[in-house]
Order: structure tokens, then sequence, then C-alpha cells
């Protein structure tokens, strides 16, 4: 089985797990758009 890792962007907290996702989403918030420079991020 895949094992996935996400961070948030300083780092400092990470989680793990298994399997495939339910779903990819965007955010369109103010700092995912400085994150991404774009309208949005996924
Ligand atoms: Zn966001």
């Amino acid at each position: 089985m895949t094992t996935r890792t996400a961070s948030c962007r300083c780092g400092q907290l990470t989680v793990t797990c298994t399997g495939e996702p339910v779903r990819v989403s965007v955010c369109h918030c103010f700092a995912c758009q400085q994150r991404s420079g774009s309208a949005f991020a996924v």
C-alpha cells in the first residue's frame, strides 16, 4: 500500500498515512495564493 506524507509549509508538522486519497481539493485562501503564486493551490 502506498504511504503518503503531508507537511505544513513551515515543516513543523507532518502526518503520514497509507492508501489512496478520497479526493484532491484546491484552496483559494490568501495564504495559499501567496504560497503558490496562483489564484489557488492544490
Ligand atoms: Zn488555503
